[in-house]
Parts: C-alpha cells; sequence; structure tokens
C-alpha cells in the first residue's frame, strides 16, 4: 500500500451519540484514514449539536445528501422525556432518521450480514434477506377511538367538489367497541414501488412483495396493481435483462415461500408488515449488530447507517472506564457501503475496491474467531475469543492492510 484512495466528492458524513459515537471515531482513525484521503463534508447530528442548533443541523446535512447523492450516517439517540433531562433539552427533537427521511422521501432497506460461524435459525437462509418496508401511512397515521353502545362509525369522504361517500362500518349493539381509519396516497405507494425496483437491479436481487389483497379488496389491491403497473411500464425490461425477477403473492404465501427459501432476494412490505419482520429477520440471523440498513429516495440519494441504535447501556459502562465489547460491523458496513455507492457514482474503481476490501477484513476477523461479546455468544466457532471493541477494529486494520 503506497498512495492513499482519493475521493472526488465529498460524502455527508453524519456523526452521532453514546457508544457508536466512540466507534464511529475509532473506525476513521483505525480503518480509514490510513488508507483514505477521506473527503466528507461533516455533520454533528450528536444530542449536543442538535440542541446547540435547534436541530437545524439535523436538515443541513438531509439537504447536503440532496447536493451530493450519498451519506453516511453514525446512530442517534431520538429524545423521550429522560433524555431531555438528561442533555438537559430545550425540546423533545424529533428522531433524526425521521427527518431525515421527510426531507429525502424514500425507502430502507434492511439487511443482515451473514458470517461463518453465526449460523442463522434457519440453516437454509444462506444469503441474506433484505427487507424494504413502506415508511409512510398504514396504521401510523391513524385515527382511532373507542365507540360506546348503541353507537355507530361510519366511513366519509368528501369529494373535491363537496359531495359526501359514506360508508357503514359497524353498528355497536349492545357492546362497546373500537374504530380505527388509516390510509396511504398513491404518490407514496408508486415512490415505494420504484425504490424497491431500482434498489432490486442495483443489488441484482429479485424483488418480492406480498400483500392482503384477497380481504382488502380496494386498499391492498391498490399496492398490488400499483407495484404491477411500475414493473410494467418501467422495469420489465430492465429486469430480463440483468436476469431478476418481480414476484407478487398473498402475504400469506409470501411468508411460506421466505421460510422454505435459501435468501437473497429483496423483500417489500407495507408498513407493518416491514416493522414486524425486520425484527424477526434480524433475530433470525443472530444479531441486531450485524444489520445494515439503506435509505434509498426516489430521486436516487443513499443515506447508510447501522440498524441499531446508540448502544447506550454499553456507553456508560465505558463512561465508567469499564472494558467495552462493542461489534462495529454494521457501522463499517455503513462506511463500506457508502463509499462503495460513491465510488459507483464517480467512476472511482480504487474507492469501490476499498469497500469490498473493507467488509471482507472485517468478516474475516470474525471468521479467524476474533469477535465482540454479542457474537461470541452466538458463534459455533471451535477457536473463538472475545475481544474489546478497539481490539477487534485493530484487528480488522492488520488484515485489511494485508489485503490492500
Ligand atoms: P440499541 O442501541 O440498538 O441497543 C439495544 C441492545 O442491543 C444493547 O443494549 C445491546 O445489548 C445490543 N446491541 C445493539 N447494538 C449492539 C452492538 N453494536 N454491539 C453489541 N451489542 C449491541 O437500542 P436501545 O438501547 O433501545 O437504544 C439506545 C438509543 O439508540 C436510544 O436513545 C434510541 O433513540 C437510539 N436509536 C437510534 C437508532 C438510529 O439512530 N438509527 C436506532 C435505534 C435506536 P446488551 O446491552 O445486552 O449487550
Ligand atoms: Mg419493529
Amino acid at each position: 500500500m503506497t498512495r492513499k484512495i482519493t475521493m472526488n466528492t465529498p460524502l455527508v458524513e453524519m456523526d452521532g451519540d453514546e457508544m457508536t459515537r466512540i466507534i464511529w471515531q475509532k473506525i476513521k482513525d483505525i480503518l480509514l484514514l490510513p488508507y483514505l484521503d477521506l473527503n466528507t463534508e461533516y455533520y454533528d447530528l450528536g444530542l449536543e449539536e442538535r440542541e446547540k442548533t435547534k436541530d437545524r443541523v439535523t436538515e443541513d446535512a438531509a439537504n447536503a445528501i440532496k447536493k451530493y447523492g450519498v451519506g453516511v450516517k453514525c446512530a442517534t439517540i431520538t429524545p423521550n422525556e429522560e433524555r431531555v433531562k438528561e442533555y438537559n433539552l430545550t425540546q423533545m427533537y424529533k428522531s433524526p432518521n425521521g427527518t431525515i427521511r421527510a426531507i429525502l422521501d424514500g425507502t430502507v432497506f434492511r439487511a443482515p450480514i451473514p458470517v461463518k460461524g453465526v449460523e442463522p435459525f434457519l440453516p437454509a437462509w444462506r444469503k441474506s434477506i433484505t427487507i424494504a418496508r413502506h415508511a409512510y401511512g398504514d396504521v401510523y397515521k391513524n385515527t382511532e377511538d373507542i365507540v360506546p353502545a348503541g353507537g355507530k362509525a361510519e366511513l366519509l369522504i368528501t369529494l373535491p367538489d363537496g359531495t359526501e361517500k359514506r360508508h357503514l362500518i359497524h353498528e355497536y349493539v349492545g357492546t362497546d367497541g373500537i374504530v380505527q381509519g388509516t390510509h396511504n396516497t398513491d404518490e407514496s405507494i408508486f415512490s415505494f414501488a420504484r425504490a424497491c425496483m431500482n434498489y432490486a437491479i442495483s443489488t441484482r436481487q429479485d424483488l418480492w412483495f406480498g400483500a392482503k389483497d384477497t380481504i382488502s379488496k380496494t386498499y391492498d389491491r391498490r399496492f398490488r396493481d400499483i407495484f404491477e403497473e411500475v414493473y410494467a411500464s418501467e422495469f420489465k425490461g430492465k429486469f430480463a435483462t440483468i436476469g431478476i425477477e418481480y414476484f407478487y403473492s398473498l402475504i400469506d404465501d409470501v411468508i411460506a415461500r421466505v421460510i422454505r427459501s435459501d435468501g437473497g432476494f429483496i423483500w417489500a412490505c407495507k408498513n407493518y408488515d416491514g416493522d414486524v419482520m425486520s425484527d424477526m429477520i434480524a433475530t433470525a440471523y443472530g444479531s441486531l449488530a450485524m444489520m445494515t440498513s439503506v435509505l434509498v429516495s426516489p430521486d436516487g440519494y443513499y443515506e447508510y447507517e447501522a440498524a441499531h441504535g446508540t448502544v447506550q447501556r454499553h456507553y456508560y459502562r465505558h463512561l465508567e472506564g469499564k472494558p467495552t465489547s462493542t461489534n462495529s460491523v454494521a457501522s463499517i458496513y455503513a462506511w463500506s457501503g457508502a463509499l462503495r455507492k460513491r465510488g459507483e457514482l464517480d467512476g472511482n474503481a480504487g474507492l469501490v475496491d476499498f469497500a469490498g476490501k473493507l467488509e471482507l477484513a472485517s468478516l474475516k476477523t470474525i471468521e479467524d474467531g476474533v469477535m465482540t461479546g454479542d457474537l461470541f455468544l452466538l458463534s459455533n466457532l471451535k477457536k473463538k475469543q472475545e475481544v474489546d471493541t478497539e481490539t477487534f477494529l485493530l484487528e480488522v486494520g492488520q488484515r485489511l492492510s494485508a489485503i490492500l
């Protein structure tokens, strides 16, 4: 390794909080700066800076991703009442991920990182299953209420010309009950469908989608129809050219097929399905610490991060001066994912190659039996040792410099 790899376009770098903030700096010092002329535009999304700027820094970071196209983000605290006290906040700031997603729009793709020695609960799942969650509407933006016995609930739609359409939902005879209204928009579903199909092409994997259109003949049917329309009119040819498929089935059938599959595809999920199934997938593959996440906007902007949070419990140990064994793999993959995408967009083969080797070195370390505590508990390797947070990164660094 003689010369450092250069980068033409800056990457939007978003720093974060607690243990992941510590790891963030170590990844840069040990794995990136020795080999890369790291070109980033830095935004500190740590809670103190968000307070100082009244959260403008989060918006600025999102707009920078719009300007440059690719960002990489450290995990951040989403404040709750305890955090407001702990950090003396003047407001309960919104989740930075929510703010960024609102500005960029788009779909979150989450994929486990398979590694030898940590077997998925379903041994057939050799390749990773990527979940694409539609992150708008349905039960997450619902209106709900209690209806007393003797009352009735109706669905009322006011058309643009003022005409009213009414549907009886239920008459509550002899018993109290509940009612819930949910919505979605064609615009959001179209953009979800396009994001999934573009991502399928960019990762060369089949795309599966399932909804409950046999029961929900208008609502879920609309999702199915929009996906079919986008596929037929914009993607069919491109999918055929690279030999991937789009596959729709009833959600029940999709789940049965997922269980029997060997992985290696993207599973598009409605909002609730994606929320629930992504936890199932993460657990089935072993650990949330081995899950990557990327937000892909319909305009082709990418934001990479780890799927886990700031690992608060480990941070408090760290503050007490005790050793920690926090897994940095998902954060390393956030960097490698972003660097690879930046390299692809800029035609920078050296950068793409570096990203691949960074991932290889990380996996090699674990497969050599050197791992953090979370994986030590899961790994079935005969010879394995648990190392602390920094030692793991140093071990990855040794293997990286050997293959560069
Ligand atoms: P978390 O940070 O994901 O950690 C939950 C637990 O999972 C940890 O205590 C740890 O278990 C294990 N874990 C997660 N990542 C790990 C890693 N890299 N290495 C080893 N173990 C790991 O979730 P949380 O504690 O619920 O949330 C903490 C903060 O993160 C919250 O303030 C929340 O708002 C924020 N958060 C941010 C994001 C984001 O920025 N994308 C996402 C989720 C949560 P053990 O303690 O048992 O070892
Ligand atoms: Mg969930």
